[in-house]
């Protein structure tokens, strides 16, 4: 069929390609620790199986060292799954495979046993791979399909490990020498090789994927409040409107907040400005939108709200911030609120404009209140 070496040869070729990939990846990204641990583990495995392929078949040292440094190089990329979701490196777990494979190789029945040395080997791969699929498993937030494909990946190789291990102990495995011919040792080279290589690329995939992911969040975030920017509100307010039956929106723009600074300092101001953005996002719900557009303004969308109910939720945010605030402005912060209606075909910018009237009347009414041109205040 074809000759194992050199399929293993190619392996710790193609695995060295992805070292490079995973190192040259780190380089640009001081963030994404993980690529660098996955750089050491291809370039672990790359050598173990470089090793392998000397061996010619036999138990040698060659083939020994060959599975402890690709033990070695499976922990490393566990260590790589860890640190991308910010845990900690747990080195005797992570090194404990390669170094009970290597204590195992100093006992001659061990070394002469095939059985036995498939029976281990299949045993650590398989217990690695079921770490890899916890360690996954843990994964908060919106799961990729690269995280399904590598838990997929993992779980599968521990699966085959697992049979691996079992059908080597259960059935004869025949002549120790010519290991290279046993259906067996081609079957779990084979996979070992097939899988290190498609969980390589998945895990890249699945790292750049998550970098792509928290700059696109951070790109639609105020960094201080952590609420919608202007631009991010923008789009999701116009896809609002489009449904736009009984949608209200709301201008907030805190009162005299130079003041605020002035008397209070900057730090006061900001963390007021954290306070309202609090305040805000709590009373409104779940598909509603809240925005902080620039300074101390804020805007919000009220979706399946009659004009009622927009100036009492306006009104809720505006007692509850005077009341929250008190304790770092010493009862000098407050905020006015415009409102604004959805009607058939407004765009958000007439509605923006319409709430911006509504608010300058608040002001003009002398501040903390809510006023919609549309119903009495
Ligand atoms: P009005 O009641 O008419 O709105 O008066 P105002 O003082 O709030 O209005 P003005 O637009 O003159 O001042 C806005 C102030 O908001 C000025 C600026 O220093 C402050 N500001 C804007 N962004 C921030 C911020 O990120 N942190 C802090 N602490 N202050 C900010
Ligand atoms: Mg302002
Ligand atoms: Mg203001």
């Amino acid at each position: 069929m074809f000759q194992l070496p050199t399929v293993v040869a190619f392996g710790s070729l193609i695995t060295g390609l992805l070292a490079c990939l995973a190192f040259s990846l780190s380089l640009g990204s001081r963030t994404e620790k993980e690529l660098a641990w996955w750089g050491l583990a291809y370039t672990c495995i790359a050598f173990g199986l470089a090793l392998f392929a000397t061996a010619e078949g036999k138990s040698s040292w060659a083939a020994n060292g060959g599975n402890a440094f690709i033990l070695w190089g499976v922990g490393f990329s566990w260590a790589g799954l860890r640190a991308l979701t910010g845990r900690s490196t747990r080195w005797e777990v992570m090194l404990a495979g390669g170094f009970l494979w290597l204590m195992a190789c100093t006992v001659p029945a061990f070394l002469e046993d095939v059985v036995l040395r498939l029976v281990l080997r299949s045993v650590l791969g398989a217990v690695y791979a079921l770490l890899m699929v916890m360690e996954l498993a843990s994964f908060r937030g919106e799961k990729s399909v690269t995280h399904w494909l590598a838990t997929a990946l993992a779980g599968l190789h521990c699966i085959f490990s697992g049979v691996f291990a079992i059908s080597a102990a259960l059935f004869s495995v025949g002549d120790a020498v010519a290991i290279y011919d046993l259906p067996i040792v081609r079957l779990i080279a084979l996979e070992g090789i097939v899988y290190g290589l498609l969980m390589g690329f998945t895990l890249v995939a699945h790292s750049k994927e998550r970098v792509a992911a928290r700059h696109r969040v951070a790109a639609a975030t105020d960094p201080l409040t952590g609420l919608l920017n202007r631009r991010a509100f923008t789009e999701e307010a116009s896809k609002a409107l489009d449904d736009a039956s009984g949608t209200a929106l709301l201008a907030f723009d805190l009162d005299h907040f130079k003041q605020v600074n002035d008397r209070f300092g900057h730090p006061a101001g900001d963390q007021a400005l954290q306070v309202f953005a609090r305040v805000a996002a709590g009373s409104i719900r779940s598909g509603d939108i809240i925005s902080r557009l620039g300074g101390e303004e804020f805007a919000a969308v009220l979706r399946n709200a009659d004009p009622d109910t927009a100036l009492s939720v306006a009104n809720r945010i505006r007692v509850a911030f005077a009341r929250e605030a008190s304790a770092i402005c010493d009862g000098a912060a407050s905020v006015s609120v415009g409102i604004a209606m959805v009607r058939d075909g407004a765009d958000l910018y007439a509605l923006l404009s319409e709430a911006d009237a509504a608010l300058y009347r608040a002001k003009a009414l002398g501040r903390n209140r809510a006023v919609s041109l549309s119903c009495a205040a």
